[in-house]
């Protein structure tokens, strides 16, 4: 039995359907956007490996600090304790996170960290003596895969056989294109009806990741932050996704004028290297924990809260953001996007086409629904795996959102295979 043949026996793989699944390659080695598979075979990682990966894999750099933390302390329990990287990460992230934010409050991956911030607001508001039961969310936000995050996420394909156990949440429509007052009318009378139970309004800022990196733009959101602190809701800024330079910035918060009350990080984090997620907040949040009372505390936490190796690879990560060679980056990905969004936009097959920074989004006209299992996704996924490319299709939105250090000559090899897609879905 070959590996792949062992795999399929042995390993369940996720948002896959087993019955159906082709064999799986089987990934030995990366270095910067390239991975390739035991038979030599090469492929572009032009998902950036599920958003996590910024620098390009096996980053030296990130190698070097992990393998040298490793042999030096490689976890301690962090309730009773601290570590020097914890230390050093929490003051590094919030030099960069600016605004009111004070505190770091260390987990596993994205969906935990927002667990925390939805637990941390409704106990902010219990720690006051309120009891505040409703969060707002956008109508096609995704969140993460724990009951928590999936409550505030859209109802879709993937909550479907777990709806009856999620709790209820005020969906407004995000203010995407042509949507900017409803929203935040809807975001408006949510509050003004229930003025006494909305503890906290979650959101994806600028780029809504999962449900087809559908954007919207800073001063929309900056609108409905600034109503929430009005009327004393808090907020959430789901930076899973667009954290660490996706959109241009080191966060897409940073291209709005409001700040939210809590920040959840993961993904980029580590530079994509290991599993952590980061809940981050304001004094107002944290005061409010602070007592005298054994109640008020916030009894969460995970056996690898800030995992020393996680703060290795996230500390070397920032090494990386401080260099200028980074941010170059960053703007000549941004730039050949918006050449090939101009190439493209006007082609036929073409419902619109979409970029925020190193994020390009390609929505196909098709007679189907939008939807996560439209037949385009399979189509696209196999014709870009057999040119060495992965991109992992949300629905009929081809997107490409690579690591930074990604090459011209692939970024032009991938324009070129998805004109060339363009030009057989003429068919289809
Ligand atoms: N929030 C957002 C915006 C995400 O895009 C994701 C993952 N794609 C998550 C949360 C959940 O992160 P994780 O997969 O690490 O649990």
């Amino acid at each position: 039995m070959n590996l792949a043949e062992k795999d399929k026996k042995l390993i369940w793989h996720p948002y896959t359907q087993m019955k159906t699944a082709e064999i799986h390659p089987v990934i030995v080695r990366g270095a910067g956007e390239m991975l390739w598979d035991e038979n030599g075979k090469s492929y572009i990682d032009a998902v950036s490996s599920w958003w996590v990966n910024v620098h390009g894999h096996a980053h030296p750099h990130i190698a070097e600090k992990v393998s040298t933390q490793l042999r030096t302390l490689e976890h301690v329990i962090f309730a009773g304790f601290t570590h020097p990287l914890a230390i050093e990460l929490a003051e590094r992230l919030l030099q960069r996170l600016g605004g009111e934010q004070e505190k770091i409050f260390f987990s596993d991956n994205g969906s935990t960290a927002v667990e925390v911030a939805l637990k941390m607001s409704f106990q902010y508001w219990l720690n006051k003596g309120i009891q505040k039961t409703k969060i707002i969310a956008f109508r096609e936000a995704y969140h993460g895969d724990t009951f928590g995050a999936m409550s505030v996420s859209g109802r879709g394909a993937f909550t479907q056989s777990f709806n009856p156990f999620l709790f209820e949440v005020v969906f407004i429509d995000a203010p995407i294109k042509g949507k900017e007052e409803s929203s935040f009318n809807q975001l408006k009378s949510a509050i003004e009806n229930r003025p006494s139970e909305i503890a906290a309004f979650i959101f994806e800022p600028l780029v809504q990741g999962a449900s087809g990196m559908l954007m919207y733009q800073a001063n929309e959101l900056d609108k409905l932050i600034a109503f929430c602190k009005q009327k004393d809701v808090l907020t959430i800024a789901d930076e899973v996704m667009t954290g660490f330079g996706r959109t241009g910035k080191f966060f897409a918060s940073n291209h709005c004028a409001q700040h939210p009350d809590i920040y959840c990080l993961s993904k980029g984090l580590t530079g994509g290297t290991m599993a952590m997620g980061i809940t981050s907040c304001n004094r107002k949040l944290f005061d409010a924990f602070l007592s005298e009372d054994q109640s008020k505390t916030f009894f969460h936490g995970h056996s690898f809260t800030a995992n020393p190796l996680g703060c290795a690879a996230a500390l070397a990560s920032m090494d990386l953001f401080d260099q200028a060679s980074t941010w170059e980056n960053v703007s000549r990905i941004s730039a050949r996007h918006a050449v090939f969004l101009k190439q493209i936009e006007l082609l036929p097959q073409i419902k619109e086409v979409r970029q925020m920074g190193t994020i390009l989004a390609i929505e196909l006209q098709n007679n189907e629904q939008s939807s996560y299992f439209n037949t385009i996704r399979d189509t696209a996924y196999s014709f870009f795996l057999k040119r060495g490319i992965i991109l992992r299709p949300l629905g009929n939105v081809i997107y490409i959102l690579p690591p930074y250090c990604i090459k011209d000559e692939n970024l032009d090899y991938i324009y070129l295979s998805i004109s060339e897609f363009l030009q057989s879905v003429v068919s289809i």
